[in-house]
């Protein structure tokens, strides 16, 4: 494959989610609501980045104990903490 392709397309795949994208579309992955180019960019994402494979096993934990998803998308509040968790963990 050319060289530049290959790397535009990389970037493509990569470099379109942030973590903070993650963390934002993490409960459609976890309903299995994700649409497939975004559930291959999310996995490409986790498969480079272990903040937020932290990240989707604290979700995972998270929805153990509830039993489910949180009923409406996430409230600004909690949203607001969880970010500031990642962040933290980020620096950890
Ligand atoms: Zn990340």
């Amino acid at each position: 494959m050319d060289k530049n392709l290959k790397e535009h397309l990389m970037s493509y795949l990569l470099g379109r989610l942030s973590c903070q994208d993650v963390a934002e579309i993490i409960t459609e992955y976890l309903e299995g609501a994700m649409s497939l180019s975004n559930r291959i960019r999310f996995h490409m994402h986790l498969g480079m980045c272990r903040d937020c494979r932290n990240y989707l096993e604290q979700m995972k934990a998270t929805v153990q104990t509830l039993g489910k998803l949180p009923p409406e998308p996430i409230s600004p509040h909690v949203r607001e903490e969880l970010l500031r968790r990642f962040q933290h963990w980020k620096k950890g």
